[in-house]
């Protein structure tokens, strides 16, 4: 299907889940998250209206941002992060997903030239599989992030489990955004936190509902090359 026509869709299950939840419309950003697709399929986003695109290896991130046709593109990192890697993407994005270790606070901050958005990823659902923060650490994990001087705390990310158990995963979100509102109460210079990187394919109207402002959409936008 037409990267427009998967954008109707997901624009009208957007309005709806604003509806439900007393939301603004304009308040969720939609990142098209493009690592599954061919660079020709990541410029139909672009060209409708999509300019949030979200990669998450190296090679994908640099092959797309070559490719691409339009300045006005921001690009996203969603992926964990090598610290050895982040010389050769740190330039090259505006927005990362996935910082979750002072090591690589440290690194982001000896190599970037500009300061970099960050959201920490909290891994909220404790499954080993998944990258991130325990709730407990964040508090003191952020405060610490105030010596790096190139990052800035935008807010919190996380990925909900692959279920098709609503409640389990509004759970998730929910107190995703229950952090982020106790991180954002204590006015942390560095660390505005009023965003919440949450929701993809199969749960970002739940996302949405939740308090979700940026959402990250793959195989429900773009589809998926096999
Ligand atoms: C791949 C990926 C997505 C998009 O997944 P879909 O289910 O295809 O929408 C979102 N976030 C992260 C971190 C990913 O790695």
């Amino acid at each position: 299907m037409a990267v427009l026509d998967n954008l109707a869709i997901i624009k009208e299950n957007i309005s709806e889940a604003c509806k439900r939840s007393n939301r603004r419309y304009e308040d969720i950003n939609i990142i098209a998250v493009t690592k599954y697709v061919s660079c020709e399929r990541a410029q139909e986003a672009v060209d409708a209206g999509v300019l949030h695109i979200g990669e998450n290896r190296k090679e994908g991130l640099l092959n797309k941002r070559q490719a691409l046709s339009d300045d006005k593109v921001i690009w996203h990192f969603i992926g964990s992060l090598q610290s050895r890697k982040v010389k050769d993407v740190i330039d090259h994005i505006d927005f990362l997903h996935s910082l979750d270790r002072l090591s690589l606070a440290e690194e982001i901050n000896k190599r970037a030239k500009k300061t970099i958005r960050c959201f920490v990823q909290v891994n909220i659902s404790g499954e080993e599989s998944k990258h991130g923060l325990k709730e407990s650490e964040l508090e003191d994990f952020i405060c610490r992030l105030k010596d790096f001087e190139s990052i800035k705390v935008i807010g919190l990310m996380t990925m909900a489990p692959f279920t098709d158990n609503e409640q389990e995963i509004r759970q998730i979100f929910r107190r995703l955004k229950e952090r982020q509102t106790y991180i954002q109460s204590k006015n942390w210079e560095h660390a505005p936190c009023t965003e919440l990187s949450m929701g993809m394919s199969n749960d970002y109207q739940i996302a949405v509902e939740e308090g979700a402002t940026y959402i990250r959409i793959g195989t429900a936008l773009v589809g998926k090359d096999e």
